[in-house]
């Protein structure tokens, strides 16, 4: 029961988040909690930004955890946002981030939301087929616009990653194929309601090795001065998502600064300004969400810690078969000498996919302890949806020694305020 490198630490045998301890949240705001530390938020972008060549842009992927109050932190020490639906486009204009340093990724982008891009005037959109490119188009023709547009290029590379979560491999449903993706350049540069400003690529996430990325990397540089000498102004290097994090000991990601100093190198080689959009890395292990053990349920076959939470509230687990490092909110001198034992740790959802944590090595614990599951902040609440209708959980954010609810625990009547029954006449 290590925990990753973060702001959550035992403090006089009980766990802390910052200076704040985690019993003070729950005692207050109940559980399942999430638990997010702005210490941790702050450096980690700053990382980005110190490293990222000055002119950079460092575009927080806002799926990653959608808190406006998030944004509002990464808004304010000058992050742009890569955004794949209207929704997180409204979310991260409505937190102060300027439309001029977002893009816009992902494969189904709708007309009503490509119109919405093009008239609050985002940085780029991060193409991904030929008939959204011809759309796209259509649509800036009709508004008497141009659209900046980025080619998103599936670079066919080999990721050691979860397949969930890689995506350029060449039969991803990302991008397009580096002959393709010419095509569609050269059919940008001579349409009206088109500016092809940059090239783009995503190849996964939770990628733990720099090679992948330098091979994807050195071919879309290729592209660029092929690009440049054909008389096209490509002045932007979208290089995608950021580094891995650590969920477990086992996992050793590489740090951000030899990230950025390839990005840095490739922008330079190909005389563009370098994007990144990091996620994961800037929010994972600053968040932890907290649970509740409602029973411990032994059988002859197998024991389970049964808590509330489920795969709705944290579909890792479920999803990828995801790592998540659990420990205990109670003092660990107090558990250190109880026995460890094989555990699954599941929630009240009904789905055996619905768990936690699997064989964990984890001590005996009681009805109504507390327990911490760590690198939650990213993938996590973001996810969250309301199976079994269980509302959405509370988020906090810690600043410090003080505290703010950020988000509000669903309530039971939320559940059903948009559904119409048949007693109402239309
Ligand atoms: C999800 C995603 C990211 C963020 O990736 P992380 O690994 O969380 O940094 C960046 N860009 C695109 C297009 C994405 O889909």
């Amino acid at each position: 029961m290590t925990i990753p490198a973060s702001e959550f630490r035992y403090v006089n045998g009980e766990l802390y988040c910052e200076d704040v301890s985690i019993t003070e949240l729950t005692t207050r705001f109940g559980t399942p909690l999430y638990v997010y530390s702005r210490n941790h938020i702050e450096k980690q972008f700053m990382e980005y930004r110190t490293h990222l060549r000055e002119d950079g842009l460092v575009c927080y992927s806002v799926k990653a955890n959608t808190s406006r109050a998030i944004l509002q932190i990464l808004g304010g020490l000058g992050a742009g946002a890569d955004v794949v639906s209207g929704g997180e486009l409204y979310r991260a204009i409505h937190a102060g981030i300027d439309p001029s340093r977002i893009v816009f990724s992902g494969v189904g982008k709708t007309d009503e939301e490509i119109e919405y891009a093009l008239r609050v005037g985002i940085l780029m959109f991060n193409v991904e087929s030929m008939e959204e490119l011809e759309n796209i188009a259509r649509i800036a023709a009709d508004l008497k616009k141009e659209a900046p547009v980025a080619i998103r290029v599936n670079p066919d590379v080999a990721i050691p990653s979860h397949p969930y979560i890689s995506t350029g491999f060449k039969k991803a449903k990302f991008g397009l194929p580096e002959d393709e993706a010419l095509e569609a350049y050269s059919f940008a540069a001579k349409t009206p309601g088109l500016d092809p400003v940059g090239i783009d690529c995503h190849i996964g996430s939770q990628i733990l090795s720099l090679q992948p990325f330098e091979e994807a990397f050195n071919k879309l540089k290729e592209m660029v001065k092929h690009l440049k000498k054909d008389g096209l102004n490509i002045r932007y290097f979208d290089f995608g998502g950021g580094v891995g994090i650590k969920y477990r000991d086992s996992d050793s990601p590489f740090a951000i600064r030899e990230y950025a100093n390839l990005v840095n190198k490739i922008a330079e080689e190909s005389g563009t300004i370098p994007i990144l959009e990091p996620g994961r890395s800037i929010v994972g292990n600053a968040g932890a969400v907290i649970v509740k053990v409602l029973y411990v349920k032994k059988t002859r076959f197998k024991n389970f810690i049964i808590t509330d939470i489920g795969m709705n509230d944290l579909p890792r687990p479920s999803l990828y078969d995801a790592y998540h490092e659990v420990v205990c909110v109670e003092a660990v001198e107090a558990i250190e000498d109880r026995e460890m034992k094989e555990w699954d740790i599941v929630g009240p959802v009904c789905e055996s996919g619905d768990f936690i944590a699997r064989a964990r090595l984890f001590p005996e614990v009681q009805r109504g302890a507390y327990i911490a599951v760590l690198s939650a902040g990213a993938y996590a609440a973001s996810m969250a949806s309301n199976y079994n209708s269980r509302p959405r959980a509370a988020e906090v954010l810690v600043d410090g020694d003080s505290y703010f609810l950020v988000k509000g625990r669903e309530s039971i009547e939320y559940l059903i305020k948009d559904e119409v029954g048949l007693e109402v006449k239309q």
